[in-house]
């Protein structure tokens, strides 16, 4: 009986350290039994939830995510998995008269029952790790980037005003000497009006204030256009852009600028990553409820190691200098998925590249 005390003594003493331990955390968190019924919520998780102790301990979270808007958003991802890929996108929370974000993270609590070999589901721990601060630095940052590409534009267009008119042989005569610089000035104000063009646009994306206005658009139009503003560029790598001979219109549901920018971005880095003397071909294909556009270049193409990172931010092939930001594919991704469409990337090394666009097909010049 001494022996039996004296371990239920110690095991009343880790309960209580781990309780405290619990308690003291300054991140909420919340523990749940195999049945869903909360066993433990922290002080933390208290105070954010706006919830008191009394009414949850021993009930199912279920009931309490009825009238709790936090409980409800973590209880979706412990009953339903499909959300769970969600998780990432952080939980805006409002308490105690200021927004604060977190990061929720759900650990199964698995063990083997003394005396079987089987794992059993014993319940889950609910973290919420508060990332306000990281997300307020974000925002700065993000606000920073959108005032200053902003500010950017306007002095870099006046330069450009002032080369066109430099070049204009009325007002003077330029010496081969002048007329290099200024065409080396006017490459440069080029890129950095490209530079600055792609941070707006991510900033725009960052903070949500990019607006989609999707409507019936002629898919020959956005094409054509898209070629007529890289048409220069091709010509001077004698690069010649094929388009397929096609009678049959179709529309597409898209933001006809947003589209358009994607195609040019595309068209660009076809360009670009392409040999002198090419072909770049863009052709379109009817699927059942969407058209696809594939640009197809035979430029030095893509290694398969790099394929799933060339959307991801920032992200440039290592070694080819062409001078860009490693943003265009990624604002691509963002402008295709807010339309309901896509953008997929086939690619052989040496060989050429594939980027191909997806979007939502429309029959009749307005959307019912
Ligand atoms: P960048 O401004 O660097 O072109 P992107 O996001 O448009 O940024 O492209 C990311 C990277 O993907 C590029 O730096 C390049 O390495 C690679 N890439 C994109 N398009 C092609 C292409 N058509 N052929 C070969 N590589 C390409």
């Amino acid at each position: 009986e001494e022996y039996t005390n004296s371990n239920l003594e110690k095991l009343l003493m880790e309960k209580k350290r781990i309780e405290t331990l619990i308690n003291n955390m300054s991140e909420p968190v919340i523990g749940i039994d195999e049945n869903k019924n909360i066993i433990f919520i922290n002080e933390e998780a208290l105070k954010v939830s706006e919830l008191n102790e009394v009414n949850c301990l021993g009930k199912p979270i279920q009931d309490i995510a009825v009238y709790n808007d936090l409980i409800r958003s973590l209880v979706q991802d412990l009953f339903d998995s499909k959300t769970a890929s969600d998780k990432k996108s952080p939980l805006n929370i409002y308490a105690d008269n200021k927004e604060s974000f977190f990061e929720k993270e759900i650990i199964p609590i698995k063990i083997i029952p003394t005396g079987e070999d089987e794992m059993k589901l014993i319940g889950n721990v609910i973290l919420l790790r508060n990332i306000t601060t990281y997300k307020e630095l974000d925002i700065a940052k993000t606000n920073f980037i959108s005032t200053l590409s902003h500010e950017f534009k306007t002095p870099i267009s006046s330069m450009k005003m002032s080369l066109h008119l430099l070049e204009n042989e009325k007002i003077g005569h330029l010496n081969n000497e002048q007329r290099n610089l200024v065409n080396s000035i006017h490459e440069d104000s080029n890129r950095l009006l490209r530079i600055t063009g792609d941070l707006l646009n991510m900033s725009q994306v960052d903070s949500g204030i990019i607006q989609m206005e999707p409507q019936s658009t002629q898919v020959a139009e956005i094409i054509q256009y898209a070629i007529q503003t890289t048409k220069q560029f091709a010509d001077h790598k004698q690069i010649e852009i094929l388009t397929e001979e096609n009678h049959d219109v179709p529309f597409v549901w898209a933001d006809k600028e947003k589209t358009t920018w994607v195609l040019i971005n595309l068209l660009t880095n076809a360009i670009r990553y392409s040999h002198d003397n090419t072909r770049v071909v863009v052709s379109t294909n009817k699927e059942k409820d969407h058209i696809s556009i594939s640009i197809t270049d035979s430029g030095q193409g893509i290694a398969p190691e790099y394929l799933s990172k060339i959307f991801d931010r920032y992200f440039r092939v290592p070694g080819i200098n062409k001078g860009g930001t490693g943003l265009g594919l990624s604002i691509s991704k963002e402008f295709m998925e807010a339309q309901g469409g896509s953008i997929s990337v086939k690619s052989e090394l040496g060989i050429g590249s594939t980027f191909m666009v997806r979007l939502i097909r429309v029959d009749k010049k307005s959307k019912e």
